[in-house]
């Protein structure tokens, strides 16, 4: 079986993830999608609710499991599950510059190849930190999230280190 992982915080998961991960599901048999937390960074979801807005919206895909990806390494991670690929987006040039010492480390650590799928042109320009921004300045963000987050965005109150509308 062939299996393979896409991680991240998923800080609400958007429209550009949920085109990866299915595009993933197409070339792998079983795709973990691995909800990272990282202590130092302040969230705007917990893990819980980050991973039943990914469970909510990618419930009609077949064989993709979200899971809690815990504090270490992820070449650990995907040493310990027999994942083969890590599946990441590249939006930019820059995404490369940042993901290519990790894909080299990740592959000299656990022999894990790190797989890049070009983002779709609709959606290269979207991350989580950008839609919360524009939610929280009062933008409509309703064609970049799925149903579920755009629910739990339009219904929470803006975190306090995020500009409040005035
Ligand atoms: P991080 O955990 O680094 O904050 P995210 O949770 O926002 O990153 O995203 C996880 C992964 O999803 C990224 O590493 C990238 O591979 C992919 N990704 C993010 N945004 C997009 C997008 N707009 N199009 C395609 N892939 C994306």
């Amino acid at each position: 079986m062939r299996r393979a992982v896409c991680p991240g915080s998923f800080d609400p998961i958007h429209n550009g993830h949920l085109e990866v991960i299915a595009r993933a599901a197409g070339l792998f048999d079983e795709v973990i999608v691995a909800v990272s937390t990282n202590y130092a960074k302040k969230y705007r979801f917990s893990l819980e609710d980050r991973m039943e807005m990914a469970r909510e919206t990618l419930a009609s895909l077949r064989g993709i499991i979200v899971e809690p990806m815990g504090e270490g390494l992820l070449a650990e991670y995907c040493r310990h599950r027999g994942i083969s690929a890590i599946v990441k987006g590249l939006r930019s040039s820059s995404d490369f510059d940042y993901e290519l010492p990790m894909a080299t480390m990740n592959r000299q650590l656990a022999g894990v190849e790190t797989v890049f799928l070009p983002a779709e042109a609709h959606y290269v320009h979207l991350s989580s930190t950008l839609i919360k921004e524009v939610n929280v300045l009062g933008g409509d963000i309703s064609d970049f999230v799925p149903k579920s987050v755009l629910k739990r965005l339009l219904a929470g109150e803006p975190p306090t280190d995020l500009p409040r509308k005035g």
